[in-house]
């Protein structure tokens, strides 16, 4: 029983022949299959980018097209309520005021629809950008926006200079800012601004940015699926009204940016909507 529990190293029985041949064998095997699925994964990476691509493409050109028809279908009912308003009863006046707000409605629709595949498609443009500056212009202008509401918004310490995108980061964090007054029922909506440095296990550096607001709260069950394109939680003329495009736009700059998008919320207190870009 000693002998068998007895540790060897750098010793062994000499290797057969036959042994030789099978380990040249087993390695040529799994080199094989190894370089084949490489292959294989190289050909399906290339079909995406090009579906992608074509969806893309299909996107802005339907987005595009749709809209010339849906023009003449609110400008015909405007005209139809000009000229013959005054022999229609009330109830064919508000049916073609509806006809018109849908009209409007898929317009804004088709409109995000655009503006989301305008994005993908779009060289971005990195340069060093100071975001104290840059949330500086966009806190301003959210603040105009807003003037009926009673904001603060605090940035503990002072923001980074991140090389990115100036204009695709700027519509983000205004996307992101404005989401969390929204859909906000408190007096005061308070907003935090602050970010971190982290480090991933392959040792790539990220600044890690959050967006902390003291509003509705999001379940937990809707916390992946609001990222899907005019996924709304509310009726279209709650909490300001929206496309739903707001968030679908925010995960695809962050993603043409390498980066991630997530939220933490608890229903009832408030939203924290974190982002990464790599340094
Ligand atoms: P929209 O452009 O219509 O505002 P978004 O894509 O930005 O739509 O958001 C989708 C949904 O996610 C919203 O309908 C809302 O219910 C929810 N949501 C987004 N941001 C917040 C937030 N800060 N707090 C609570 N709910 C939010």
């Amino acid at each position: 029983f000693e002998l068998w529990q007895e540790t060897v190293q750098l010793k062994a029985l000499p290797w057969q022949r036959c042994e030789i041949e099978a380990a040249i064998e087993l390695r040529s095997n799994i080199v094989g299959i190894v370089l084949r699925k490489a292959e294989e994964l190289a050909q399906i990476n290339q079909e995406l980018i090009r579906s992608n691509n074509e969806l893309d493409a299909f996107a802005y050109v339907a987005s595009h097209d749709l809209k010339e028809p849906l023009r003449g279908i609110h400008n015909y009912s405007s005209f139809l309520i000009e000229d013959y308003g005054s022999i229609l009863n009330e109830d064919g006046i508000s049916k073609l005021q509806t006809l018109m707000q849908l009209a409007q409605r898929m317009e804004n629709l088709i409109n995000s629809l655009l503006h989301y595949s305008r994005l993908g498609r779009v060289e971005l443009i990195l340069n060093e950008t100071d975001l104290n500056e840059l949330l500086n212009t966009i806190i301003e202008t959210i603040k105009i926006s807003f003037k009926e509401q009673q904001i603060d918004i605090s940035i503990p310490q002072p923001l980074p200079s991140i090389k990115c995108d100036r204009i695709q980061i700027g519509e983000l964090f205004t996307n992101l800012i404005t989401n969390a007054i929204k859909y906000n029922n408190k007096p005061i909506k308070s907003i935090e601004i602050g970010w971190q440095q982290e480090e991933t296990f392959s040792h790539q550096s990220y600044w890690k940015f959050y967006i902390k607001d003291n509003g509705i709260g999001i379940r937990e069950k809707h916390q992946e699926v609001i990222f899907r394109i005019f996924k709304r939680l509310h009726p279209a003329n709650r909490y300001g009204g929206g496309t739903g495009a707001g968030l679908t736009i925010a995960q695809k700059i962050v993603e043409r940016h390498h980066g991630k998008i997530w939220v933490e919320s608890t229903y009832g207190q408030g939203s924290t909507f974190y982002f990464t870009i790599p340094q």
